[in-house]
């Protein structure tokens, strides 16, 4: 499965946002469906039914092969609860200016360290996406940055900020159907141009509100490019 399948309709609010994700309850109900959206798949033989244990562990009727939800996901061996991860995630995805070191802890509810280890992970998640995957169709960008501070190392210093570039896929009532978080060096003409054809397929549709995505235009590939105008 796709190691980053968590993915939220763009603008969606705090309040709708804990709503569908506030309970440990519907974020294992949402992993679940991305992971089997059909039915229970056993990694192992391919059998189709099983049965769910106690500590989230589910078991192949066939093979016996037990299973987690996590496993071979991002979450995989985690402590934290899961609507701890979908909240950094959310958190650090929806809020374009990003959250500072000291932001994210306070937000979550959990220790300093333990927030620089998630957004560790998320950004450790953002290099190792297939380069070569692009997006297509309309797409609504975002630029965005994560905020690298190291433990021990507080204060306000934004000298280790990762930019990075959010991007959905949506359909044309503006459902989500993928989304791309790609790490850059800078917003500046070069890097967006790299970016773009790196990531975006020929003949793409780009809206987005973010400074500066006017440049995208400019390159070749991209047959047109719009604010994106939020009620
Ligand atoms: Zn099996």
């Amino acid at each position: 499965m796709a190691r980053n399948p968590i993915q939220f309709q763009p603008g969606l609010s705090l309040p709708a946002f804990l709503e569908q994700y506030g309970t440990e309850e519907q974020c294992r109900a949402a992993l679940y469906r991305l992971r089997w959206p059909k039915e229970f798949v056993c990694p192992d033989c391919g059998n189709t039914t099983c049965c769910q244990l106690s500590r989230g562990l589910y078991q192949c009727h066939h093979c016996h092969h037990q299973t987690s939800l996590t496993a071979g996901t991002i979450f995989h061996g985690t402590h934290l609860p899961l609507t701890t991860w979908f909240l950094a995630i959310y958190l650090l995805t929806q809020r374009k200016n990003g959250l500072s070191a000291l932001q994210l802890p306070r937000e979550l509810g959990v220790t300093y360290n333990t927030a620089w280890k998630l957004k560790h992970k998320l950004l450790q998640v953002m290099h190792e996406r297939n380069p070569r995957e692009t997006l297509t169709g309309r797409i609504e960008i975002d630029d965005a940055y994560l905020d690298g501070e190291r433990p021990g190392k507080r204060g306000r210093s934004a000298e280790h900020k990762f930019p990075f570039v959010a991007a959905v896929q949506t359909d044309e009532e503006s459902h989500p159907q993928r989304v791309q978080l790609r790490r850059v060096s800078g917003f500046t003409l070069t890097e967006i141009r790299r970016y773009a054809q790196q990531a975006i397929a020929p003949g793409s549709q780009v809206i987005s509100d973010g400074l500066g995505w006017d440049k995208i235009a400019l390159c070749r590939h991209v047959s047109s490019c719009w604010k994106n105008i939020r009620g």
